[in-house]
Order: C-alpha cells, then sequence, then structure tokens
C-alpha cells in the first residue's frame, strides 16, 4: 500500500516538474466588480497575466473584510485601495503602492438642481449622506471646510446607497460615483449638480494597487509581472470601452448593470485615468505628499518619522534587498569569471575587458552599489564551471546546454540575443529558416547553437567548422550558402573584418537568452541576483546593445540619455527633499487648517499661481467693478506653443518644470495689482485692472521677451502664443474673454510666438 502511495506520489512529482505551472495569486478589489476593475479583467481574460506565468483569482468585496490586513496576512497578495492608504502607511502597515488606476478619484458630490445648491457653500444647514468612513470621504470633507462651512454645520446622515433617497429629498446631497450615478440621474431626466473635490483644488488618488512589503521582498520579479501585465490590462480597456463593458456585462455582472451604463462608467473613469495624457498607473511622490499634508491637516493620521516615499512607492528599477542580503553583499566578493575572446560579448578592447556581458556586469554591480567589478579571465568553460563548483561567490555566464549541471543555477534572463544568418550580398533577404531546407549552411560545432538547430532544423544540410572564422572562409569561397550564428557576433565579425561581400540577410524567432550560472548551494546570491535583473528595464537594455552596435555600425555614441534620465531624476531629488524640508512645519491648529484648505481650493498646486475656480471669480468681481465705476481692464489670455512635444520628448516631469518656472516669471514680470490664474492645462490668464490694451499689449511683449530668453534647460526655448483685449462698456465677462481667446488663436494659426490685439 505504501508503495502504491510512493508511486503516485513519484508520478505527481513528475508531472509537475514536467509542467509549466502558473503560480497562483490573487487580488483583492474594494468593491463589487463594475467597469471601474475593467484593466484586471481584461489582464486575466486576454491572457495578459498568463503571458507573466501568472493565474489571478480577482475576489469581489465583502463587506467582512478588512482590506489593508488581507494583503498583509497574504489572504490576497494583491489589493485595490483608495489614497486613504497613504493613512495606513503612516500606521506603520507594511504596503507598497503599485499603480494609480485614477489620477482622480472618482467620488464626489451630487445634489438635485432643483435644491439650488449651485456651490459647496451653499451646502450649509444641509442634509448629506455619505459613508461614516472619515478617511474615504476626506476629499469631499476638504472641499467643504475649504469654502468656510464647519463639518458641524452640515447635517450628516448615514449612506443608504439607494439614489432615491436623494431624487425624494431625504437628503440634500449624496457621496457618490461620478462614474455611476450622474448616469441614473440623466436617464431618469432629473437635472443635477456635481460637487467635485478635485475642481476645488482636492485631488486624491482613486484604485490604486497595492501589495505588501513581503510581496514585493520574497517576489520582486512577480510584482513586476503583476504590475506589467495589469497596466497593459488597462490599456486595453481604456481603449476597447465596448468590447470591456460586454465582457464584464456578461462574465462579471453581479450588480446587474446594464451595458449603457458600463460603457457609460468606461467612459468617464478613461478621463480620470488620464491614460491620453501618457499618466496611467502614475504615482506622484509629490501628490503623495499633499495628500498626506491633508489628512494630517483633517487629524485623521499623525505624522509618523518613518513614513517614507521611497518605501511606500513601488518603483520596478528599484531593488529591495533584505538585511540579510545587505550583509552577503557587503561581507562577499563576487567574481565573475569570463572569457575575453568573445567579441562583442566579453573582448579586450584597448587593454580592458569590455563587451555586452561585461556592461551588463558592470550595470549589477552598479545597481548593487558595489564599486568594485570584479572580474577574471578563465578562457576554459569547463574550468570555470570546476571553480563555481569548489567556490560559490564564483559566477559566469550561461550558455543554454553545455552549462547545464547538478550544481549550478541559472539566473532569470538578462537580456535576449537574436539568431541570424550571413550570407553573400547577392542573396535575397531570408524571411523563414524553412528557406535553408537542403542547403549548405555553415555552423560552430562548438557553439551551443549547433545542438539546438541541429535537432530542430535537420532539413538543414549543416556544414561543421572549428570557429567563425572558418565558417566566413568557407562563405566568401561559396563554399556554403551562408552561417547561422550569434546576430551581435556575426554583425561585429562582417564589419571588423570589412567584409564588404556579406550581409546579414535574416533573423529567426528563436532567440538565446543571457543569464548568469550560480553554484546551486549559494540561494542569497541567486535571490539578490534575480532581484538586480528584474530591474534591468528595456532602456539600459537598449542602450547597452546600442553600444555595441554603433560600434558595429561605425556611429557616434548618443548622449541624450544624460538629459533623460540624469536632469528627471536630479528634478525628483529636488523634489523629494523640497517637501520633505516642506513637512518638518506641520501645524495642526484650526484655524490654520482653514486658511490651508482655502488655499488649496484658490491655488493651482503646481504653479502656486490662481487655480481657474479663483482666477474666475476674481474675473467676475472685476468685470462688475469695471462697470460699476467706469474704469479700464485688459486681459492677456496665453498658451505655450507646442508644449505637448515638450512632454512628449522630455516627460511629463519636465513638463511640470516649465510650468513652474514659466509662473514664476510671468509673477516676477507684472504689477501686484494684476492677477494671473492657470486657466487649464498649458493655458493662463493675467487681469489687468486699471490698464488699457496699449499697456497691457506692451506687458504681453516684455513677457514674451522674457519668457523667450530664458534657459529652460530643455535644449529648446519656451514660446508662447498671447491674445489681448480690453473691455468696452457692452462687453459681458464671457464676450471680452471670447475676444482675448480669439486673438490668441489667431496668433496659434499665424506662426505662433506673438502678440495679438482684439
Ligand atoms: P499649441 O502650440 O497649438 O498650443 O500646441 P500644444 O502642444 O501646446 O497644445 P495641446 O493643447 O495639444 O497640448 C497641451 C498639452 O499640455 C497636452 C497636455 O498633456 C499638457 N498638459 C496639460 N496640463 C499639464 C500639466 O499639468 N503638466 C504637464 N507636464 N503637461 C500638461
Ligand atoms: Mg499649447
Ligand atoms: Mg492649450
Amino acid at each position: 500500500m505504501n508503495f502504491i502511495k510512493l508511486i503516485i506520489v513519484f508520478i505527481l512529482f513528475l508531472s509537475h516538474l514536467n509542467s509549466k505551472e502558473l503560480e497562483k495569486i490573487s487580488l483583492q478589489l474594494d468593491w463589487l466588480h463594475q467597469f471601474q476593475f475593467a484593466g484586471y479583467y481584461i489582464a486575466k481574460e486576454k491572457n495578459f497575466y498568463k503571458d507573466e506565468n501568472l493565474d489571478v483569482e480577482i475576489k469581489e468585496y465583502n463587506f467582512n473584510i478588512n482590506l489593508v490586513d488581507t494583503i498583509l496576512t497574504s489572504k490576497s497578495e494583491y489589493g485595490v485601495g483608495k489614497s486613504s492608504l497613504i493613512i495606513d502607511k503612516l500606521e506603520n502597515k507594511k504596503i507598497i503602492l503599485l499603480a494609480a488606476i485614477y489620477q482622480n478619484s472618482p467620488m464626489v458630490l451630487i445634489s438635485l438642481k432643483k435644491s439650488n445648491i449651485n456651490k459647496a457653500k451653499n451646502l450649509l444647514n444641509k442634509k448629506i449622506m455619505l459613508t461614516p468612513d472619515a478617511r474615504s470621504t476626506a476629499s469631499i470633507n476638504s472641499m467643504i471646510i475649504s469654502q468656510g462651512l464647519k463639518l458641524k454645520d452640515i447635517n450628516f446622515k448615514a449612506h443608504s446607497f439607494n439614489l432615491d433617497d436623494l431624487i425624494n429629498g431625504k437628503t440634500d446631497a449624496m457621496g457618490c460615483y461620478l462614474s455611476n450615478e450622474p448616469f441614473l440621474l440623466e436617464q431618469k431626466n432629473i437635472d443635477f449638480e456635481i460637487h467635485n473635490p478635485s475642481e476645488y483644488g482636492f485631488d486624491f488618488y482613486g484604485g490604486i494597487l497595492f501589495t505588501s512589503e513581503e510581496e514585493l521582498n520574497k517576489n520582486p520579479l512577480r510584482v513586476k509581472n503583476f504590475h506589467k501585465a495589469t497596466l497593459r490590462g488597462w490599456e486595453y480597456a481604456f481603449a476597447h470601452i465596448e468590447e470591456t463593458a460586454k465582457l464584464i456585462y456578461d462574465k462579471y455582472n453581479t450588480q446587474n448593470k446594464t451595458l449603457e451604463s458600463l460603457i457609460y462608467e468606461g467612459k468617464v473613469l478613461k478621463k480620470l485615468s488620464k491614460v491620453e495624457e501618457g499618466l496611467l498607473g502614475n504615482i506622484d511622490s509629490k501628490k503623495i505628499e499633499e495628500i498626506k499634508r491633508l489628512y494630517l491637516l483633517l487629524a485623521l493620521a499623525k505624522n509618523n518619522e518613518d513614513f517614507k516615499l521611497n518605501d511606500l512607492i513601488y518603483d520596478p528599477n528599484k531593488i529591495k534587498l533584505t538585511k540579510k542580503e545587505k550583509e552577503f553583499i557587503a561581507k562577499n566578493k563576487i567574481t565573475l569569471l569570463t572569457n575575453s575572446n568573445f567579441a562583442p560579448f566579453t573582448m579586450i578592447h584597448k587593454d580592458k575587458l569590455s563587451g555586452i556581458e561585461i556592461d551588463y556586469w558592470k550595470l549589477i554591480n552598479k545597481k548593487l552599489n558595489i564599486l568594485v567589478e570584479n572580474m577574471q579571465i578563465v578562457e576554459k568553460n569547463n574550468t570555470a564551471l570546476e571553480m563555481i563548483k569548489k567556490n560559490q561567490n564564483y559566477i559566469k555566464y550561461a550558455f543554454g546546454k553545455n552549462d547545464s549541471n547538478n550544481f549550478t543555477k541559472n539566473t532569470n534572463i538578462i537580456g535576449k540575443i537574436a539568431i541570424g544568418i550571413v550570407t553573400l550580398t547577392d542573396k535575397p533577404f531570408i524571411s523563414d529558416i524553412t528557406e535553408l531546407s537542403n542547403k549548405k549552411i555553415a555552423i560552430s560545432k562548438y557553439s551551443n547553437l549547433y545542438d539546438y538547430y541541429k535537432s530542430k532544423y535537420s532539413q538543414i544540410n549543416y556544414i561543421e567548422t572549428k570557429s567563425l572564422n572558418e565558417s566566413l572562409e568557407l562563405l566568401s569561397q561559396k563554399k556554403v550558402f551562408g552561417i547561422i550564428g550569434k546576430l551581435p557576433t556575426l554583425s561585429y565579425n562582417i564589419t571588423k573584418r570589412s567584409l564588404t561581400n556579406m550581409k546579414i540577410s535574416g533573423t529567426f524567432h528563436e532567440k538565446f537568452n543571457i543569464k548568469l550560472l550560480v553554484n546551486k548551494d549559494n540561494e542569497i546570491l541567486l535571490n539578490i541576483l534575480n532581484k538586480v535583473i528584474s530591474t534591468i528595464t528595456q532602456k539600459e537594455k537598449d542602450e547597452i546593445n546600442s553600444k555595441y552596435y554603433s560600434i558595429i555600425y561605425q556611429t557616434s555614441i548618443d548622449y541624450s540619455w544624460l538629459y533623460k534620465i540624469v536632469i528627471p531624476l536630479l528634478i525628483i531629488i529636488f523634489i523629494v527633499v523640497f517637501t520633505n524640508r516642506k513637512l518638518n512645519k506641520e501645524i495642526k491648529k484650526r484655524k490654520i487648517i482653514e486658511e490651508e484648505l482655502n488655499k488649496v481650493a484658490n491655488i493651482d498646486s503646481l504653479t502656486n499661481i490662481f487655480n481657474r475656480r479663483k482666477i474666475e471669480s476674481l474675473y467676475e468681481n472685476e468685470i462688475i467693478r469695471t462697470k460699476r465705476y467706469r474704469r479700464e481692464l485688459s486681459i492677456i489670455f496665453f498658451d505655450i506653443d507646442d508644449f505637448k512635444q515638450i512632454n512628449d520628448k522630455l516627460g511629463h516631469a519636465i513638463g511640470d518644470e516649465v510650468l513652474i518656472r514659466l509662473a514664476s516669471i510671468v509673477k516676477t514680470n507684472i504689477r501686484n495689482s494684476d492677477f494671473f490664474g492657470r486657466w487649464g492645462g498649458e493655458e493662463f490668464v493675467i487681469i489687468l485692472p486699471e490698464t488699457n490694451k496699449e499697456k497691457a499689449t506692451n506687458v504681453a511683449y516684455i513677457l514674451k521677451d522674457k519668457i523667450n530668453s530664458t534657459d529652460f534647460n530643455i535644449e529648446r526655448t519656451v514660446t508662447c502664443s498671447f491674445g489681448v483685449s480690453q473691455f468696452e462698456e457692452t462687453d459681458s465677462a464671457d464676450t471680452l474673454l471670447t475676444r482675448a481667446d480669439n486673438a490668441m488663436y489667431y496668433v496659434k494659426i499665424n506662426g505662433k510666438d506673438s502678440v495679438k490685439v482684439i
């Protein structure tokens, strides 16, 4: 009996070895199935998770669970939560935020039009239905307080989650999701008013994907893959809203929503995700600091010295080593055994080891903060393997079959190498390996490609050679049709030897993997290397490859990456240092809370000038004053030229910096009595009381010159198009603004970078 059991176990064990099993993990949602979680369903149903070797169970919310505990106790590895996760972090919960799907939270207050609450100010003494959880309604509370109201002056009621209570007047306003209730009200033809905290400057994140520190420590690659597949799911969901809504309707419709309501939800949420601005999943440390500040102001959390943004926000390119691993790295010297005659992977160039593999090793060292890149040349593969067997701190690169043995283990894949074929230049392009059937193809018999190709494509007539040299010789004598080899090796040798009669005629689907080989008893080193490898970005890989291809093709070295990486990094460091300093001055007095919240509601958080809401209200006041006292008033409307290009080329962070600089230049070059505000995106408005259009035009020209002559550190000048207009007797607020806007538009369509008065 026992023997049979043993056999069954053994068979199970074997089948386990053979099938490449998917890793099972689960994701805990924070609400019921709806479009709000579309990206996850898509990543699952379209096999994006499977592509990363993951089998993800998506769990709907139920009211008995504590979301954060579920993740911390590994009942689910991943969760979706709200901005209030920042409070959890302040309470020392060990969580990591992976991606924020909604750049603005969908949570808003809704009132009916007939109740005449057209501004948040009018909520005084009104009934509001909100969930009792102050953490999740912080943005709404901030909006209310910022308007000079006190929370005790509001009649808060428990949320019934029944929209009829709003319709029937049981409550005056209700906490709702921008993506759900407006649709239902529209369908019933009921006019309503939305009070959106983000329009008051209280900009919280929504739909935050998070995990535990433990998961990130133990499974960095899994976190990276899950994160990647999830964002891929979201990209797809927002690009195919109707198809996605149909999928949810068919498979995940636990709430019995209509297909139309799911499509509506998708459209609203797409806007909130800012996917079209390239911000999908983005978590901005400055914004996290700002939200944290509001939580502290509202006394929803206590400040915590241990709160570090770097620990909270996931950076797929950062390595998190455990204490033990750090100690290991500090105490041990890891040596790469390498072969010097393997260009362009490893070679001696100007008396120094260089090549693709050497660069990867240097990169790994750099990421680990090790300054000495230990390397030792061992020409023979077998000798190197013997050395690894004896010394656990030796490693080498792995090349397929020849290296497999029972005392080493491979790391994860570092990079992939394409396989190519070289022929004489008069031969046509080879798109498929079957075109080589029965042709004579040279291949080095020592190459690790050989065994693989011989068994997989037996129809080829292989000519074994001892070296690439011999293969090239055979080809030039037309004794073979072509040579199969690793693409970098082939192109490097053709160029270096100036073999102008030869060319790369094709590449194949197969790729060979670059990995490292580690003594299998050295688990800790293997884990460390895998962690580092999981952080190597495509960009870093491209840089290494292009460096050796640039030798091959003799093009100059591209330093533009310096600007793309170093400058944003400096800005991030600057922002972190700056906001940290600001933080130290936390004050909690009630008066200050109101002042602060007021400021948030009036000041644009990026540029620190008036926001749209405030400048509009100032503008309306000025119009009234101008009319009443028959004064002069002009406005300047301006918009940055081709700003999208700055964002696209240099990234959103640099774009933000330009906005900040530009706003500060304008601010220092106008009078104190002028009002300056951000109208939206990269559009600004200046209100100039007691000013006629000639003077205003002058101001516009001065600003144009100042901006043009400023070095924004972005290798191009920044220009703007200005529209100027003066208030006339028959004008309303709208008509004056429209004229200035038209003037600006005139400049835009006539070459930009100029001033126009209408
Ligand atoms: P034009 O000369 O016609 O004005 O071209 P443009 O590229 O400046 O105009 P467009 O309106 O197409 O693009 C404006 C861009 O500004 C698009 C948007 O992503 C970006 N933008 C809006 N707000 C912000 C912001 O807060 N930060 C950053 N970095 N970019 C923003
Ligand atoms: Mg523009
Ligand atoms: Mg614009």
